[in-house]
């Protein structure tokens, strides 16, 4: 799933190259994806993408006032077309959710644009068409964004957190911008054991936590704004330390990666680093994931 660094780059990418085009067309390939109806996607047809930026996890783009908005989800991502072929992908077919076109970027240019698509049988992926980006019942939940937080805000909003903190981490409504790879990656950093319980840890825990959410973000959004949309994954994939390494040595201290699963989630951690040496049961999980 895209968190906040991959949202960070991917509207620094439509600011470059969608900003100052008229939206020309929109082709619905999935109808379950547009979530809202008034005002209609028509509405946007020869209006101008004045911005785009992010609401943690969410991507907005600024089309004169009107905001439309996309949630990835787990399996979505926004793919930049060079060209776009004049007819429009068959509905309920093939993963392109919606198709967006964008006016030429010079005279007699070719019609370029992006499709919003999305992977496997779970359709998840949303687009909303709103005036006021907090109509967006996601966003309007959103806590405070991972990257504005400082220590003390971040050791406030933990203090009533009694979830373990790989848990707490990930929760939108308590801080936003944060999924699964990057807070495995900022535990790693801060070597915490995923399953401690946010409101008991340490002051030096907090400080140790907060510098590592900031650093590993931070370092994330510089390798991946810049990067074009296609090469983002990749990017992402390469800068890890634990996450998605399961059985890999840690880089840190030669350990062997673990894993611990729970339906179709899993998440990884060095037992040097993070908990003592132990190794964490997968049962253990229940609690932390709902
Ligand atoms: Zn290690």
């Amino acid at each position: 799933m895209p968190e906040l660094p991959e949202i960070e780059a991917l509207a620094s990418f439509l600011r470059d190259r969608a900003v100052g085009r008229a939206i020309t067309r929109i082709d619905v390939g999935s109808f379950s994806a547009v979530k809202t109806f008034d005002p209609p996607l028509q509405s946007l047809f020869g209006a101008e993408v004045t911005g785009a930026g992010r609401f943690g996890k969410f991507l907005d783009l600024d089309v004169d006032g009107l905001h439309l908005i996309t949630h990835l989800s787990r399996a979505g991502w926004l793919h930049w077309r060079d060209s776009l072929p004049p007819a429009p992908p068959k509905p309920g077919r093939g993963p392109i959710a919606v198709r967006v076109h964008l006016s030429p970027e010079f005279p007699q240019g070719p019609t370029s644009g992006f499709d919003l698509t999305e992977a496997g049988t779970q359709k998840r992926l949303a687009v909303y068409l709103v005036r006021d980006p907090q109509e967006v019942p996601g966003i309007a939940r959103l806590g405070p964004d991972a990257l504005s937080l400082s220590a003390d805000q971040l050791a406030e909003l933990l203090v009533t957190a009694r979830q373990q903190i790989k848990g707490a981490l990930t929760e939108q409504t308590l801080i936003a911008g944060i999924g699964n790879a990057y807070s495995d990656e900022i535990l790693h950093t801060a070597k915490l054991s995923p399953f401690k319980i946010a409101a008991k840890l340490t002051e030096d825990e907090l400080a140790r936590l907060h510098a590592a959410m900031i650093a590993v973000l931070t370092d994330a959004v510089q390798r991946s704004v810049g990067q074009k949309a296609a090469t983002l994954k990749g990017e992402k994939r390469s800068g890890m330390q634990v996450h998605a390494r399961t059985g890999l040595p840690c880089p840190v201290c030669g350990d062997t990666v673990r894993e611990v699963s729970f339906h179709d989630k899993s998440f990884q951690y060095c037992p040097t680093c993070q908990t003592d040496g132990r190794e964490l049961a997968d049962r253990r999980l229940s609690k932390l994931i709902k």
